[in-house]
């Protein structure tokens, strides 16, 4: 039997969900925790291949290496490996093969860059385009200062952004992505990034003095669907159902809310996921949930029985084919642009090879095991979620036969294939916050960081989670910082009672 009353309740039991229990028990209050799922982690989700590797469906770096204050605990700790990957990337051509340097492209995408910082960072709101229209002005601009390969390969190379958020350039926001300013390296964990999760577990289970919480004070299979306020007794009662559709409900004083936005975000109670909030959540809030959008990075861990790519590059990024519309529009000479979406299509046929930009990181280097890792960026992301090898095998082998420099028919099968499905799971519903054209990420971080006018406007309902957050953005540490700042509300709240 478990006790349904509670001061505080977290709801979702990712890393943010987690840091937010070790906070509020660490300051003696009793909390509960509340997992739709049936495993811990989250968007932290590691998983052990056929072969025994162990790899991470959802984060695997530390980003932001100079502060990461969760790296840096990780290093204290000493059992997380972290391999730091940012070594040689070799850029791949359908026609040309492996891009070298003497084309001189990355010198032009490091200016369309510049671009993108001096030109798109100070831009209105309602100025806002589509990176890919930012890359169609720069080279409207400086056309008569690049080579016709360079007008042709540079675009496609600034597609490396897709692979930092996950969706097409066609959506990607040129204002958002020039503000977007990483600090320091990129260290990718080796033995899996739940190792970093275990370790705050396990400072939970230090804290509580017990380790068989899982059953007490975490629940897992419980779906929150509904969240009422009693301004009577200034309760709030949390109803859940589990997998047999059996309904419990839990009250508490305090709640920590670390459901993704895009969980948030559902309007259709009918959607797995979706939290009826009665008082609803005022306009405050949910006004700021339309102007955000969720992106769909996905992976794919492809294991082979030895290794035939090169092992002297971290990353090869296989471009796509140029887009003729492009050579169109610089010709016309005209205010002609692209359309900037706000979702992409999704993709009712397998893709043509070379169409889509895909990341292959080279596993191996990190870890001696003969894998790599695909990153895509929606469209692909989503058609490979919902389809089986054969069907995406095709738009992977040829570009694996040009990293290798060999004919298609040498490529060999892999011997397994893992894939992410976080576009299509009903507690993810994407990758991460995205950066879409017009979307207002800092006003909805601001909103949701008062969240003042939530039932009674005491504060008692706090939000966590990797979108709330300026630095660390999408990240882990972010996620886990923002359970830091908002628990102290809660803890100085309680406090403040008791004088
Ligand atoms: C493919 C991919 C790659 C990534 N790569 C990196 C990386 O390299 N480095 C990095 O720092 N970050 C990366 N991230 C982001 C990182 O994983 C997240 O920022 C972080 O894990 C989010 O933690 P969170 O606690 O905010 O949310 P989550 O981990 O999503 O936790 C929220 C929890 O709420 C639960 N929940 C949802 N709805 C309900 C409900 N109705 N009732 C009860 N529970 C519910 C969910 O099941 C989940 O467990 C990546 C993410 C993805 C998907």
């Amino acid at each position: 039997m478990t006790n349904n009353k509670h001061t505080a309740i977290v709801i979702g039991a990712g890393i943010s969900g987690l840091k937010s229990c070790i906070e509020l028990s660490k300051n003696g209050i009793d909390t509960l925790m509340l997992e739709a799922r049936d495993r811990l982690g989250g968007r932290l989700h590691t998983v052990t291949t056929e072969s025994g590797l162990k790899v991470d469906l959802g984060a695997s770096w530390f980003h932001d290496c100079l502060y990461n204050p969760l790296l840096k605990k990780s290093l204290e700790k000493g059992n997380v490996e972290i391999y730091f990957d940012n070594g040689r990337l070799n850029v791949h051509d359908k026609d040309i093969g492996l891009v070298d340097d003497n084309y001189k492209i990355r010198p032009v995408v490091d200016e369309m860059s510049d671009y993108l910082q001096y030109v798109c960072a100070q831009m209105a709101q309602s100025d806002d385009m589509s990176v890919k229209n930012a890359a169609l002005r720069y080279l409207k601009d400086k056309k008569n200062t690049l080579t016709e390969c360079q007008i042709k390969l540079a675009p496609q190379l600034l597609r490396y952004y897709e692979m930092w958020i996950g969706s097409s350039w066609n959506m990607l926001s040129a204002r958002l992505i020039a503000g977007d300013n990483h600090q320091g390296r990129d260290a990718m964990v080796t033995n899996g990034y739940r190792t970093v999760y275990d370790n705050e577990l396990e400072e939970l289970y230090e804290i509580m003095g017990r380790r068989d919480l899982v059953g007490s004070q975490i629940l897992l299979q419980k779906v929150v669907f509904k969240i009422e306020f009693n301004d009577r007794t200034k309760e709030i009662a949390v109803h859940t159902r589990d997998y047999n559709g059996k309904i419990e409900t839990f009250f508490c004083e305090y709640l920590v809310c670390s459901v993704p936005l895009s969980v948030l975000q559902l309007e259709d109670k009918k959607e797995q996921g979706h939290i009826e909030w009665n008082p609803p959540l005022p306009l405050s809030l949910t006004n700021k949930l339309q102007g955000i959008t969720y992106s769909q990075l996905g992976k794919v861990f492809f294991e082979f029985d030895h290794v035939f790519w090169p092992t002297d590059a971290d990353r090869f990024f296989c471009i796509p084919e140029f887009d003729h519309e492009i050579t169109k529009c610089i010709e016309a000479n005209t205010d002609t642009k692209f359309e900037d979406l706000k979702q992409d299509p999704v993709l009712e046929n397998s893709p043509k090879p070379w169409t889509q930009p895909i990341l292959f990181l080279n596993v191996y280097r990190g870890t001696g095991r003969p894998v790599l890792l695909a990153l895509t960026s929606s469209p692909l992301t989503r058609y490979i979620e919902s389809h089986e090898i054969d069907d995406f095998w095709p738009v992977f082998r040829p570009a694996l036969a040009n990293i290798a420099n060999l004919p298609d028919s040498c490529i060999p099968r892999p011997t397994n294939v893992v894939t992410s499905n976080w576009s299509a799971d009903p507690f993810a519903r994407g990758s991460y916050l995205g950066c879409a054209v017009g979307d207002l990420i800092d006003e909805a971080i601001d909103a949701f960081t008062e969240a003042k006018d939530v039932f009674d406007g005491k504060g008692r309902v706090r939000f966590v989670g990797e979108a709330l957050i300026e630095e660390g953005n999408g990240c882990a540490h972010g996620a886990w910082m923002t359970a830091i700042r908002e628990t102290e509300k809660i803890i100085k709240a309680i406090n403040r009672g008791k004088l």
